[in-house]
């Protein structure tokens, strides 16, 4: 079994501007080899996470071989944001119709457009469901009216070019889910809504529209009484085992088990500002980062490393959620930036090696920065030494950092941040990991360990 590999950090290719309205995003994976196009929509329901979870990981960590993966994760991106099923209703009745001063006017128009688009042929609109469908009434969780594990579609058969077979395809879904479950109970279903026979609900759908518009389309919902990551585990399976139907090829770059998928769900949320002079790798922040350097008279630019991150104005400062969680605060510190920074010296454990602004390093022991001019000023946030304004050239300490001043919860990751005269050059994240049993456990005998703990412990209590 391969180590988790991940796509270290896929930046999204707009830039973010923290002042719009949120509006959902279109990520094309695209491979230039003839073959079908399909669409995957996330977060109609901003409360349903193991689908725009799904999505998301979809443009973070897959990449395409053969024919297209358009993929829009973040549908309704306030709700998703607000941790609410609609903050102005319900956006999956609105596709029949939706009045032109309904918040979700653009949104709902937007994506119709993208449906209709010439070049897709499926439509995967992903949802979580309450309970488990089941066939036959077996209890109140498990019955006909309930929505988790299954696949919708709206007819057997479509009326459309392209792949009208769906129940077929859904069934031959079905059955390949169904090898890889996590427990009985978790069982998939197709469930036919027999939306034209008179199903006035299901005809405000997306993908009622989608049918009506020359497209193929699904459901797909996985269980709300799952973790966010097994319900993510289902939806790629879904996702993939229709890909591979249709003939999508597609590379994942992680291991496809509910574990692997909650690590690559937790551990990428990254914000680069500003072409990346500063990144804050936030993953486990503090629920408030202060004096972050953000550039004076201009706005905020940040790319985050996945879709379904959002940095909002609030007060003075900057909310960061990350889909329906509340991750931290920014609090600005105005500066002036200098543009004449890329590459810093550093010596890292010893080892001296140029290290670009917006970079994150792991230290074992210690480091120092080395500027190449006496231009730069150097502050180590959390680290003083008596007389030492400049803290260039300074040999750092591992646990010599103050733990408050670390921007994570665990202590691990502090600032480093460059000055040329009052101007802000840049930043650089320091890692230091707890204990190098954390990274290579099976190369640490127990006596070492026991060791490392105790010099931590020391460390800890030294500040
Ligand atoms: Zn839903």
């Amino acid at each position: 079994m391969h180590r988790l590999l991940f796509t270290l950090l896929i930046l999204i290719s707009s830039i973010t501007s923290a002042e719009e309205r949120l509006e959902f995003t279109i990520h094309k994976l695209e491979s230039n080899v003839e073959g079908p196009t399909v669409l995957v929509v996330g977060g109609i329901q901003g409360d349903e996470p193991g689908g725009f979870h799904a999505a998301s990981l979809l443009v973070t960590h897959y990449r395409v071989t053969k024919g297209n993966i358009w993929v829009v994760p973040n549908l309704n991106f306030e709700s998703i944001i607000e941790r609410s099923r609609g903050v102005n209703g319900d956006m999956n009745r609105k596709f029949a119709h939706v009045l032109e001063n309904d918040p979700d006017f653009q949104a709902v128009v937007r994506i119709k457009e993208l449906i209709r688009n010439p070049d897709v042929d499926f439509v995967f609109n992903m949802h979580d469901g309450s309970g488990f469908y089941r066939e036959e009434h077996s209890d109140w969780l498990h019955s006909p009216l309930r929505w988790g594990q299954s696949i919708i579609i709206d007819q057997e058969s479509l009326d459309v070019e392209r792949y009208p077979n769906v129940g077929e395809l859904s069934r031959q879904t079905v059955a390949k889910i169904n090898e890889r479950l996590l427990d009985e109970e978790h069982t998939y279903h197709v469930k036919n809504t027999k939306t034209r026979d008179g199903d006035t609900e299901m005809a405000k759908t997306l993908t009622f529209f989608a049918i009506n518009n020359g497209k193929a389309a699904v459901g797909l919902e996985a269980s709300k009484t799952l973790s966010t990551s097994e319900r993510a585990y289902y939806h790629l399976n879904a996702l993939e085992h229709y890909f591979e139907t249709l003939g999508v090829e597609f590379e994942r770059s992680f291991e496809l088990e509910p574990a692997v998928v909650q690590q690559a769900i937790d551990d990428n949320i990254q914000i680069a500002f500003y072409q990346n002079k500063l990144l804050l790798d936030i993953a486990k922040a503090r629920s408030h980062i202060g004096y972050v350097p953000l550039q004076k008279n201009a706005e905020l630019e940040f790319k985050p490393s996945n879709p379904l991150i959002a940095v909002t104005r609030k007060g003075k400062g900057y909310k960061v959620n990350y889909g329906n969680r509340s991750v931290t605060y920014l609090q600005p510190q105005f500066f002036d930036y200098d543009h004449s920074l890329d590459t810093i010296t550093m010596e890292i454990d010893g080892v001296e090696r140029d290290v670009h602004v917006g970079s994150v390093i792991e230290v074992q022991d210690n480091f120092q920065v080395n500027p190449q001019t006496d231009d730069y000023r150097v502050n180590v946030i959390g680290w003083t030494k008596q007389g030492v304004d400049n803290e260039a050239w300074q040999q750092i300490r591992k646990g010599s950092i103050r733990e408050r001043f670390s921007i994570d919860e665990d202590g691990e990751l502090f600032r480093v941040e460059v000055y040329n005269n009052d101007k802000f050059s840049g930043m650089i994240l320091i890692r230091f990991p707890e204990n190098v049993a954390d990274s290579e456990p099976a190369r640490q005998a127990p006596q070492a360990l026991q060791q490392a703990r105790l010099e931590t412990l020391a460390s800890l209590n030294g500040r």
